[in-house]
């Protein structure tokens, strides 16, 4: 059956970051239809974790971004209306390497001069928060606002209170095509009939490229695979959730001494997180593999390695189930939330390890975009026109 409807603007993708970005419009007073060709949280947002992070950028002004964007996670606890499992206990930052130590330390002085609270434990005092801590773990530092959520329960939430604020759902909804009229977006042509719109907001995750092309946007993304293992019940093994210094190594890509050439082939490095049903989830890696999703043996075995070296406890701990999914990587790993040259059309997408993170805040700007509002920090290093495959973007709001 098909229709034609209107609206003020047109999400695609029931992800962390469309179910963000239409909340944030609904609640700025935009009539929003958000689309999901699937149900919400189906792409890689229920394929992830749900550390809300800082301790992986060093100190400058994404950074300083990343502060802004946690802070809202503790506002939009106070107004969504899904419990969407919000864990204000910190993330410690684990060091096992002597030659890290002095990075971390300039890290620690130069996030408290940016107004982190921070905190530097030495080995006793680690031991004494973590008593199953392994024997070479040197220091940690402790990112005492880090936060985990659920990410699925976070998408239903942000759904919610858009649908509230007026916004209209439309889950298994695919869409199919766009249309563009003098330079223009006019219309979403989707499987369950077209919206007429002036703006349409690319929020797709890995699929983004996808979209892009039906628009003739070039969108430099590519998936970037990781693995998480679900551990049995069990308690007092940790108090909150770790990270190790070497997850930054891993995600830069750099080549790492310490661990074992499969640790090292597959960018595993240690991230354990405490779920509120008392299992634990273990991770990670970063492979390029495609659209694959499926377990890999071989990794599940290099992160249960790497588990153990932090926490030798894991040993006797059984794992229930493993899943994989796939980040939106971007050249220089820095989102694109962004106007394009087509005139309405925005992305926001390729938010890598950080989507669930920086959900909210890419929401707002998006909003603020959309309504003609200057956003509160200079975002010209996370436009889609640095990469340079585009044709620089009309200013906003021009015909
Ligand atoms: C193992 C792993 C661990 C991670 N841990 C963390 C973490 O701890 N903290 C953190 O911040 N981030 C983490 N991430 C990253 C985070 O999961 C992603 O950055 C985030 O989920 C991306 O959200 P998104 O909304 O952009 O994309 P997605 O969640 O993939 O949503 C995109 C949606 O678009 C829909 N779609 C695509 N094409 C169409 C179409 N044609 N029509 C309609 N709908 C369409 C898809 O069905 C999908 O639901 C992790 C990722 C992985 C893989």
């Amino acid at each position: 059956m098909s229709s034609k409807r209107t609206a003020g603007a047109v999400v695609i993708g029931g992800g962390a970051i469309g179910t963000a970005v239409a909340c944030y419009l609904a609640k700025d007073g935009v009539d929003v239809t958000l689309i999901e060709r699937g149900e919400f949280a189906w792409g890689t947002s229920r394929r992830c974790e749900g550390h809300i992070v800082t301790y992986d950028t060093a100190p400058g002004p994404h950074s300083v971004f990343c502060k802004r964007g946690q802070e809202m996670f503790y506002e939009a606890q106070k107004f969504l209306p899904v419990d969407f499992d919000f864990q204000p206990e910190g993330i410690g930052l684990l060091v096992d390497d002597e030659n890290h130590l002095e990075t971390v330390k300039a890290n620690f002085e130069g996030k408290k001069k940016e107004g982190f609270d921070v905190t530097l434990w030495d080995r006793e005092e680690l031991k004494q928060h973590e008593p199953n801590i392994g024997d070479d773990i040197l220091a940690c530092l402790n990112f005492n606002n880090d936060c985990t959520v659920n990410p699925m329960r976070l998408c239903y939430g942000l759904a919610k209170h858009a649908e509230a604020n007026g916004a209209t759902l439309m889950s298994r909804t695919n869409v199919t095509d766009f249309r563009m009229e003098k330079g223009r977006i006019s219309s979403v042509v989707t499987d369950k009939g077209e919206i007429m719109t002036e703006n349409v907001i690319l929020a797709s995750g890995i699929w983004t490229p996808q979209l892009g092309a039906m628009l003739g946007l070039n969108v430099p993304i590519r998936p970037r695979q990781g693995h998480v293992i679900v551990t049995e019940r069990s308690k007092g093994l940790v108090s909150k959730a770790y990270v190790e210094y070497g997850y930054l190594l891993a995600k830069g890509g750099e080549k790492r001494d310490n661990v074992t050439p499969d640790m090292d082939k597959f960018g595993v490095a240690f991230v354990l997180e405490p779920s509120s049903a008392g299992t634990h989830l273990l991770g990670g890696c970063r492979r390029f593999v495609g659209m694959d999703t499926r377990p890999h043996p071989a990794v599940m075995r290099a992160i249960a390695e790497r588990g153990q070296h932090f926490f030798p406890a894991l040993a006797d701990t059984r794992i229930i189930r493993c899943y994989a999914g796939v980040r939106p990587f971007t050249p220089d790993a820095k989102p694109i939330i962004s106007p394009t040259h087509l005139g309405g059309v925005y992305v926001a997408a390729g938010h890598e390890g950080n989507g669930i993170s920086l959900s909210l805040i890419t929401g707002k700007l998006i909003s603020d975009f959309i309504n003609g509002s200057t956003p509160e920090m200079d975002l010209s290093y996370m436009h889609i026109d640095r990469f340079g495959f585009n044709p620089p973007a009309l200013p906003i709001g021009a015909a």
